[in-house]
Protein backbone atom coordinates (compact mmCIF):
# COMPACT_ATOMS: atom_id res chain seq x y z
CA UNK A 1 0.00 0.00 0.00
CA UNK A 2 1.43 3.59 -1.16
CA UNK A 3 0.99 6.80 0.62
CA UNK A 4 0.99 10.26 -0.59
CA UNK A 5 2.71 13.18 1.46
CA UNK A 6 2.28 17.03 0.79
CA UNK A 7 6.10 18.53 0.77
CA UNK A 8 5.86 22.20 1.45
CA UNK A 9 8.84 24.38 0.46
CA UNK A 10 9.57 27.88 0.49
CA UNK A 11 12.45 30.14 -0.87
CA UNK A 12 14.32 27.00 -2.35
CA UNK A 13 13.76 24.72 0.71
CA UNK A 14 11.48 21.95 1.89
CA UNK A 15 9.74 22.25 5.56
CA UNK A 16 10.80 20.41 8.29
CA UNK A 17 7.87 18.81 9.22
CA UNK A 18 7.29 17.92 5.05
CA UNK A 19 10.53 16.06 5.30
CA UNK A 20 9.35 14.72 8.61
CA UNK A 21 6.03 13.74 6.86
CA UNK A 22 8.54 11.80 3.68
CA UNK A 23 10.88 10.29 5.93
CA UNK A 24 7.69 8.46 7.99
CA UNK A 25 5.77 7.67 4.70
CA UNK A 26 8.74 6.11 3.36
CA UNK A 27 9.48 3.73 6.68
CA UNK A 28 5.53 2.99 6.75
CA UNK A 29 5.62 2.37 2.98
CA UNK A 30 8.37 -0.27 3.16
CA UNK A 31 6.31 -1.88 6.03
CA UNK A 32 3.62 -2.15 3.77
CA UNK A 33 5.04 -3.35 0.76
CA UNK A 34 4.52 0.15 -0.83
CA UNK A 35 6.29 3.55 -1.70
CA UNK A 36 6.08 6.96 -0.92
CA UNK A 37 5.74 9.87 -3.11
CA UNK A 38 5.21 13.23 -2.25
CA UNK A 39 3.34 16.14 -4.42
CA UNK A 40 4.96 19.60 -4.84
CA UNK A 41 3.03 22.56 -5.97
CA UNK A 42 4.26 25.89 -7.12
CA UNK A 43 4.54 28.74 -9.59
CA UNK A 44 7.93 29.68 -9.54
CA UNK A 45 11.09 28.79 -11.31
CA UNK A 46 12.69 27.10 -7.70
CA UNK A 47 10.87 23.69 -8.90
CA UNK A 48 13.64 22.49 -10.44
CA UNK A 49 14.22 18.58 -11.57
CA UNK A 50 17.23 18.47 -9.42
CA UNK A 51 15.54 20.22 -6.01
CA UNK A 52 12.09 18.02 -6.22
CA UNK A 53 14.34 14.47 -6.99
CA UNK A 54 16.10 15.67 -3.59
CA UNK A 55 13.25 14.14 -1.61
CA UNK A 56 14.67 10.90 -2.48
CA UNK A 57 16.85 11.31 -0.15
CA UNK A 58 14.54 11.18 2.98
CA UNK A 59 12.61 7.94 1.27
CA UNK A 60 10.25 9.43 -1.83
CA UNK A 61 10.51 7.09 -4.82
CA UNK A 62 8.39 9.22 -6.78
CA UNK A 63 7.32 13.12 -6.60
CA UNK A 64 4.69 14.75 -8.88
CA UNK A 65 5.32 18.17 -9.57
CA UNK A 66 2.18 20.60 -10.18
CA UNK A 67 2.09 23.91 -11.66
CA UNK A 68 -0.35 25.63 -9.09
CA UNK A 69 0.21 28.30 -6.41
CA UNK A 70 2.16 27.26 -3.31
CA UNK A 71 1.21 28.09 0.52
CA UNK A 72 -2.85 28.08 -0.55
CA UNK A 73 -4.56 25.34 0.05
CA UNK A 74 -7.63 24.86 -1.86
CA UNK A 75 -5.01 24.68 -5.18
CA UNK A 76 -3.12 21.78 -3.01
CA UNK A 77 -6.29 20.31 -2.44
CA UNK A 78 -7.04 19.55 -6.00
CA UNK A 79 -3.82 18.58 -7.02
CA UNK A 80 -3.58 15.23 -4.60
CA UNK A 81 -7.31 14.66 -5.09
CA UNK A 82 -6.00 13.97 -8.65
CA UNK A 83 -2.82 12.16 -7.86
CA UNK A 84 -5.02 9.59 -5.52
CA UNK A 85 -7.51 9.13 -8.03
CA UNK A 86 -5.07 8.70 -11.16
CA UNK A 87 -2.73 6.60 -8.74
CA UNK A 88 -4.82 4.85 -6.27
CA UNK A 89 -2.43 6.07 -3.01
CA UNK A 90 -4.57 4.52 0.19
CA UNK A 91 -3.11 6.81 2.49
CA UNK A 92 -2.65 10.99 2.36
CA UNK A 93 -0.02 12.03 5.44
CA UNK A 94 0.58 15.39 6.24
CA UNK A 95 3.59 16.78 8.94
CA UNK A 96 1.35 19.26 10.50
CA UNK A 97 1.15 22.73 10.77
CA UNK A 98 -1.78 24.93 9.45
CA UNK A 99 -1.35 24.40 6.26
CA UNK A 100 -1.18 20.87 6.52
CA UNK A 101 -3.92 20.78 8.53
CA UNK A 102 -6.01 23.04 5.91
CA UNK A 103 -5.24 20.70 3.38
CA UNK A 104 -5.73 17.39 4.61
CA UNK A 105 -9.33 18.83 6.15
CA UNK A 106 -10.11 19.66 2.92
CA UNK A 107 -9.15 16.94 0.72
CA UNK A 108 -10.97 14.44 3.51
CA UNK A 109 -14.24 16.54 2.45
CA UNK A 110 -13.51 16.54 -1.38
CA UNK A 111 -12.74 12.57 -0.94
CA UNK A 112 -15.54 11.59 1.41
CA UNK A 113 -12.37 9.80 3.43
CA UNK A 114 -11.74 9.06 7.35
CA UNK A 115 -9.14 11.72 8.70
CA UNK A 116 -6.96 11.88 12.22
CA UNK A 117 -5.16 14.75 13.42
CA UNK A 118 -2.86 15.63 15.69
CA UNK A 119 -1.43 12.57 15.31
CA UNK A 120 1.82 11.83 17.00
CA UNK A 121 2.89 8.42 15.55
CA UNK A 122 2.07 6.24 12.98
CA UNK A 123 2.21 2.29 13.23
CA UNK A 124 1.40 -0.61 10.66
CA UNK A 125 -0.65 -3.02 11.70
CA UNK A 126 -2.32 -5.45 9.63
CA UNK A 127 -1.49 -4.56 6.21
CA UNK A 128 -3.28 -0.96 7.47
CA UNK A 129 -2.35 2.24 9.24
CA UNK A 130 -3.00 2.86 12.28
CA UNK A 131 -2.77 6.25 14.05
CA UNK A 132 -1.86 7.46 17.59
CA UNK A 133 -3.67 10.67 18.46
CA UNK A 134 -3.70 11.98 22.22
CA UNK A 135 -6.90 12.80 23.56
CA UNK A 136 -8.49 14.24 26.85
CA UNK A 137 -5.46 17.31 26.39
CA UNK A 138 -2.62 14.77 26.18
CA UNK A 139 -4.15 12.56 29.01
CA UNK A 140 -4.63 9.37 26.66
CA UNK A 141 -3.61 7.89 23.49
CA UNK A 142 -6.14 6.38 21.32
CA UNK A 143 -5.49 3.94 18.06
CA UNK A 144 -7.64 5.19 15.19
CA UNK A 145 -7.68 2.82 12.61
CA UNK A 146 -9.58 3.58 8.85
CA UNK A 147 -12.77 1.97 7.26
CA UNK A 148 -12.47 3.30 4.16
CA UNK A 149 -10.08 4.40 1.44
CA UNK A 150 -8.49 6.86 1.49
CA UNK A 151 -7.42 7.09 4.99
CA UNK A 152 -5.91 11.14 5.88
CA UNK A 153 -3.22 11.32 8.73
CA UNK A 154 -2.25 14.83 9.87
CA UNK A 155 1.09 14.83 12.18
CA UNK A 156 0.98 17.22 15.16
CA UNK A 157 3.92 19.75 14.52
CA UNK A 158 7.31 18.36 14.69
CA UNK A 159 5.94 14.32 15.85
CA UNK A 160 7.86 12.93 12.39
CA UNK A 161 11.75 13.19 12.69
CA UNK A 162 13.48 14.21 9.10
CA UNK A 163 15.35 11.32 7.86
CA UNK A 164 17.78 11.09 5.14
CA UNK A 165 17.17 7.24 4.73
CA UNK A 166 16.63 6.83 1.33
CA UNK A 167 18.69 6.17 -1.89
CA UNK A 168 19.55 8.39 -4.68
CA UNK A 169 16.52 10.48 -6.07
CA UNK A 170 13.31 10.65 -6.68
CA UNK A 171 11.82 10.18 -10.17
CA UNK A 172 9.68 13.44 -11.14
CA UNK A 173 6.14 13.18 -12.79
CA UNK A 174 4.57 16.51 -14.08
CA UNK A 175 0.76 16.43 -13.10
CA UNK A 176 -1.55 18.61 -15.05
CA UNK A 177 -4.54 19.88 -12.95
CA UNK A 178 -7.26 21.49 -13.84
CA UNK A 179 -7.91 23.38 -10.32
CA UNK A 180 -11.48 24.21 -9.18
CA UNK A 181 -12.95 27.45 -9.77
CA UNK A 182 -13.02 28.27 -6.21
CA UNK A 183 -9.52 27.26 -5.64
CA UNK A 184 -8.55 30.50 -7.37
CA UNK A 185 -10.83 32.76 -5.91
CA UNK A 186 -7.85 33.17 -2.45
CA UNK A 187 -4.55 34.55 -3.94
CA UNK A 188 -1.32 35.17 -1.72
CA UNK A 189 -1.18 38.70 -1.49
CA UNK A 190 2.40 38.51 0.62
CA UNK A 191 3.55 36.31 3.56
CA UNK A 192 4.25 38.06 6.62
CA UNK A 193 7.61 37.43 8.43
CA UNK A 194 7.39 36.37 12.26
CA UNK A 195 7.93 38.86 14.50
CA UNK A 196 10.47 38.37 17.13
CA UNK A 197 13.40 36.96 15.80
CA UNK A 198 14.14 35.96 12.46
CA UNK A 199 14.36 32.85 13.62
CA UNK A 200 11.65 29.81 13.53
CA UNK A 201 10.50 28.90 16.87
CA UNK A 202 9.80 25.93 16.23
CA UNK A 203 13.40 25.46 14.86
CA UNK A 204 14.62 27.02 17.58
CA UNK A 205 17.23 25.34 20.37
CA UNK A 206 16.09 28.11 22.95
CA UNK A 207 12.86 29.76 23.55
CA UNK A 208 11.70 32.17 26.08
CA UNK A 209 8.18 32.10 26.41
CA UNK A 210 6.06 35.46 28.12
CA UNK A 211 2.91 35.60 29.75
CA UNK A 212 0.54 37.45 31.14
CA UNK A 213 2.57 38.05 34.28
CA UNK A 214 4.77 40.60 31.79
CA UNK A 215 2.17 43.09 32.70
CA UNK A 216 1.77 44.67 28.97
CA UNK A 217 2.90 44.03 25.46
CA UNK A 218 6.13 45.77 26.48
CA UNK A 219 7.20 43.46 29.03
CA UNK A 220 7.49 41.37 26.10
CA UNK A 221 11.26 43.48 25.66
CA UNK A 222 12.34 42.01 28.87
CA UNK A 223 11.69 38.22 26.86
CA UNK A 224 13.10 40.00 23.37
CA UNK A 225 16.43 41.23 25.33
CA UNK A 226 17.01 37.36 27.21
CA UNK A 227 16.23 35.65 24.05
CA UNK A 228 18.86 37.45 21.77
CA UNK A 229 21.49 37.15 24.25
CA UNK A 230 20.74 33.18 24.52
CA UNK A 231 20.60 32.96 20.89
CA UNK A 232 16.66 32.35 20.69
CA UNK A 233 13.69 33.00 19.89
CA UNK A 234 10.55 34.39 21.59
CA UNK A 235 7.19 32.25 22.13
CA UNK A 236 3.86 33.34 24.22
CA UNK A 237 0.65 31.84 25.83
CA UNK A 238 -2.70 32.37 24.28
CA UNK A 239 -3.60 35.17 27.02
CA UNK A 240 -1.05 37.56 25.95
CA UNK A 241 -1.68 36.68 21.93
CA UNK A 242 -5.25 36.71 22.48
CA UNK A 243 -4.78 40.51 24.40
CA UNK A 244 -2.71 41.37 21.53
CA UNK A 245 0.65 41.62 23.18
CA UNK A 246 2.28 39.26 21.01
CA UNK A 247 1.57 37.73 17.64
CA UNK A 248 -0.01 34.69 16.93
CA UNK A 249 2.36 32.93 15.45
CA UNK A 250 4.71 32.74 18.45
CA UNK A 251 2.03 30.78 20.72
CA UNK A 252 2.62 27.75 22.26
CA UNK A 253 0.09 25.26 23.54
CA UNK A 254 -3.32 22.93 22.38
CA UNK A 255 -4.35 25.54 20.00
CA UNK A 256 -1.10 27.10 18.87
CA UNK A 257 2.40 25.40 18.05
CA UNK A 258 4.10 22.20 19.83
CA UNK A 259 7.95 22.72 20.55
CA UNK A 260 10.30 20.86 22.07
CA UNK A 261 13.72 23.06 22.55
CA UNK A 262 16.50 22.20 24.24
CA UNK A 263 15.67 25.28 26.77
CA UNK A 264 12.50 26.47 27.19
CA UNK A 265 12.28 29.83 30.12
CA UNK A 266 8.75 30.09 31.23
CA UNK A 267 8.45 33.82 32.46
CA UNK A 268 5.09 34.70 34.30
CA UNK A 269 3.24 32.06 33.26
CA UNK A 270 1.11 29.96 34.66
CA UNK A 271 1.53 26.17 33.24
CA UNK A 272 -2.15 25.78 32.33
CA UNK A 273 -2.49 22.28 30.87
CA UNK A 274 -3.16 23.80 27.57
CA UNK A 275 0.31 25.70 27.39
CA UNK A 276 1.54 22.43 28.73
CA UNK A 277 0.83 20.52 25.84
CA UNK A 278 2.82 22.39 23.59
CA UNK A 279 5.88 22.47 25.60
CA UNK A 280 5.84 19.75 27.99
CA UNK A 281 8.75 17.95 25.38
CA UNK A 282 11.20 20.79 26.26
CA UNK A 283 14.36 19.34 27.28
CA UNK A 284 14.91 21.69 30.02
CA UNK A 285 12.09 24.00 31.29
CA UNK A 286 13.24 26.55 33.51
CA UNK A 287 10.38 29.03 34.91
CA UNK A 288 10.19 32.18 36.80
CA UNK A 289 6.87 33.21 38.61
CA UNK A 290 6.31 35.01 41.55
CA UNK A 291 3.40 32.43 42.60
CA UNK A 292 5.15 29.57 44.40
CA UNK A 293 2.36 27.44 43.67
CA UNK A 294 1.83 28.10 40.38
CA UNK A 295 1.43 24.90 38.68
CA UNK A 296 4.25 25.32 35.88
CA UNK A 297 6.52 24.51 38.73
CA UNK A 298 5.20 21.09 39.23
CA UNK A 299 6.89 20.33 35.19
CA UNK A 300 9.82 22.26 35.27
CA UNK A 301 13.43 21.13 35.61
CA UNK A 302 14.14 24.59 37.57
CA UNK A 303 12.01 27.07 38.82
CA UNK A 304 12.87 30.13 40.20
CA UNK A 305 10.09 32.24 42.84
CA UNK A 306 10.46 35.69 42.14
CA UNK A 307 9.39 38.69 40.18
CA UNK A 308 10.54 38.80 36.51
CA UNK A 309 11.08 42.41 36.30
CA UNK A 310 14.12 42.23 38.23
CA UNK A 311 15.60 38.66 37.38
CA UNK A 312 15.09 38.75 33.64
CA UNK A 313 17.47 41.98 32.90
CA UNK A 314 20.02 40.58 35.69
CA UNK A 315 19.99 36.79 33.58
CA UNK A 316 20.15 39.00 30.36
CA UNK A 317 23.33 40.65 31.88
CA UNK A 318 24.94 37.91 33.18
CA UNK A 319 24.22 35.38 30.11
CA UNK A 320 25.72 39.38 28.07
CA UNK A 321 28.87 38.87 30.22
CA UNK A 322 29.29 35.41 30.04
CA UNK A 323 29.47 35.58 26.10
CA UNK A 324 31.61 37.77 26.70
C1 LIG B 1 -9.89 25.38 24.56
C2 LIG B 1 -8.73 26.15 25.12
C3 LIG B 1 -7.54 26.17 24.43
C4 LIG B 1 -6.45 26.86 24.94
N1 LIG B 1 -5.27 26.84 24.23
C5 LIG B 1 -4.19 27.44 24.76
C6 LIG B 1 -2.92 27.38 24.10
O1 LIG B 1 -2.77 26.83 23.01
N2 LIG B 1 -1.86 27.96 24.69
C7 LIG B 1 -1.95 28.63 25.90
O2 LIG B 1 -0.93 29.14 26.38
N3 LIG B 1 -3.14 28.69 26.54
C8 LIG B 1 -4.25 28.13 26.00
N4 LIG B 1 -5.44 28.26 26.63
C9 LIG B 1 -5.53 29.18 27.79
C10 LIG B 1 -5.03 28.58 29.07
O3 LIG B 1 -6.09 27.89 29.70
C11 LIG B 1 -4.54 29.68 30.04
O4 LIG B 1 -5.57 30.63 30.24
C12 LIG B 1 -3.32 30.46 29.53
O5 LIG B 1 -2.32 29.54 29.13
C13 LIG B 1 -2.79 31.33 30.66
O6 LIG B 1 -1.78 32.14 30.16
P1 LIG B 1 -0.71 32.81 31.14
O7 LIG B 1 0.05 31.71 31.82
O8 LIG B 1 0.04 33.79 30.30
O9 LIG B 1 -1.60 33.66 32.15
P2 LIG B 1 -2.00 33.40 33.66
O10 LIG B 1 -2.65 32.10 33.82
O11 LIG B 1 -2.77 34.60 34.06
O12 LIG B 1 -0.62 33.35 34.45
C14 LIG B 1 0.19 34.46 34.67
C15 LIG B 1 1.27 34.04 35.65
O13 LIG B 1 2.20 35.09 35.79
C16 LIG B 1 2.62 35.13 37.16
N5 LIG B 1 3.11 36.48 37.39
C17 LIG B 1 2.42 37.65 37.47
N6 LIG B 1 3.21 38.68 37.65
C18 LIG B 1 4.48 38.20 37.73
C19 LIG B 1 5.76 38.78 37.92
N7 LIG B 1 5.92 40.11 38.04
N8 LIG B 1 6.84 37.99 37.96
C20 LIG B 1 6.73 36.63 37.82
N9 LIG B 1 5.52 36.00 37.63
C21 LIG B 1 4.42 36.79 37.58
C22 LIG B 1 1.40 34.76 37.96
O14 LIG B 1 1.75 34.25 39.21
C23 LIG B 1 0.74 33.71 37.05
O15 LIG B 1 1.15 32.41 37.42
C24 LIG B 1 -6.55 27.57 26.15
C25 LIG B 1 -7.77 27.54 26.86
C26 LIG B 1 -8.82 26.85 26.36
C27 LIG B 1 -10.11 26.84 27.14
Amino acid sequence: MSILVYALHYRGEFNKNSLGAVSEAAKLAKELDGDAAAVVVGDGDDLTDEFCASLGRYGATRVYRARAPEGLAQPVVDVMAKVIADNGYKYALFGGGLLGFEIGAGLTARLGAGVTMEVTAVKAQDGKLVAERPILQDSAVVDVGYVGEPGIVIGRLNAFDANESGEGEAEVVDVDVQLEPHSTRATMVQRGEQRGADVNIEDADVLVAGGRGLGNAEGFELCEQLAEALGGAVAATRAVVDAGWYPYAAQIGQTGKTVAPKLYLAAGISGAIQHKVGMQSSENIVAINKDPNAPIFEFSDLGVVGDLNKIIPKLTDAVKAKKG
